[in-house]
């Protein structure tokens, strides 16, 4: 499980809390979605998450043991973490995928790493670009490349910001079945932002809403109802239910 406990952040001594005493728990293999406006503190939250900053108050733990104080080697084994715009270097995309096996493998990658990738290609379509050049990817190939890398890592968490961001419609749902089917068959949680919040919706277990460097609600597709939305994002939405699955419809801006 991952447990955020009363965690604070800001960036500067004089600067205002981005993070005020935010708290949020999510299950293995639950797939979590931090919802909230731009500049609300979502990738700070991760970023204090994956180590990247140090938060000022508060624990973060994985099962029980405190982020802040396990390796950092121990935090890359356990924690993969997906950015909105990645760069690789020039490394062909078999060699980018193998890389989030590093943890698995003492020098040499063996036999196993190799049909881990094999098959990450595969399932998500990308067998035919395994000797291309990250480089030459255009930015949503890229994003593939970077979510197929930390599928191949088997982590116990994944964190991804905005993971569609760069991608078509095509793509973007390819990506989140992948990463869902991954998240349930591995036991592997997931901690997502997602602008779309029907995409949030499908692919989430539980929400996190964020306003004022705290999660204001949290819970399962029950909790996100119109007035919540509302008071996070300031829009007026409809929610229906399609075969039991809720649709928000328009989104104007009050
Ligand atoms: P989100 O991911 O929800 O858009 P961020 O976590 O990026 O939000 O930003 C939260 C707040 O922290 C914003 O007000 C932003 O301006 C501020 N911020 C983000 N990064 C930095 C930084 N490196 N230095 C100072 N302030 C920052």
């Amino acid at each position: 499980m991952l447990s955020c406990e009363n965690v604070s952040f800001r960036y500067t001594r004089s600067g205002n809390d981005v993070l005020r005493g935010l708290s949020l728990e999510l299950e293995q293999g639950q797939i979590g979605i931090v919802l909230g406006k731009n500049g609300s503190g979502k990738t700070t939250l991760f970023k204090n998450i994956l180590g990247i900053h140090d938060p000022k108050g508060g624990k973060i733990r994985l099962d029980g043991k405190n982020l802040q104080k396990i390796s950092r080697r121990e935090r890359a084994q356990r924690i993969a973490y997906v950015p909105q715009d990645i760069r690789f270097g020039d490394l062909s995309v078999f060699d980018s995928v193998l890389l989030g096996r590093i943890s698995h493998f003492g020098l040499q990658p063996s036999r196993e790493d190799y049909i881990a990738v094999e098959k990450i290609l595969m399932d998500m379509g990308l067998e035919s670009f395994a000797q291309r050049s990250v480089e030459a990817l255009s930015g949503g190939e890229r994003q593939k490349i970077a979510i197929a890398r930390a599928m191949a890592q088997e982590p116990q968490l994944m964190v991804f910001d905005e993971p569609t961001g760069n991608l078509d419609i095509a793509n973007e749902q390819l990506i989140i079945q992948e990463a869902k089917k991954l998240a349930k068959e591995k036991n592997i949680s997931i901690l997502s932002s997602l602008h779309d919040l029907n995409q949030a919706l499908y692919f989430g277990d539980k929400f996190f809403f964020l306003k004022d460097g705290v999660v204001k609600y949290a819970g399962g597709s029950e909790i996100v109802n119109e007035e919540v939305i509302r008071d996070v994002f300031d829009i007026d939405v409809r929610i229906v239910e399609i075969d039991g699955q809720k649709v928000i419809l328009g989104g104007y801006n009050k």
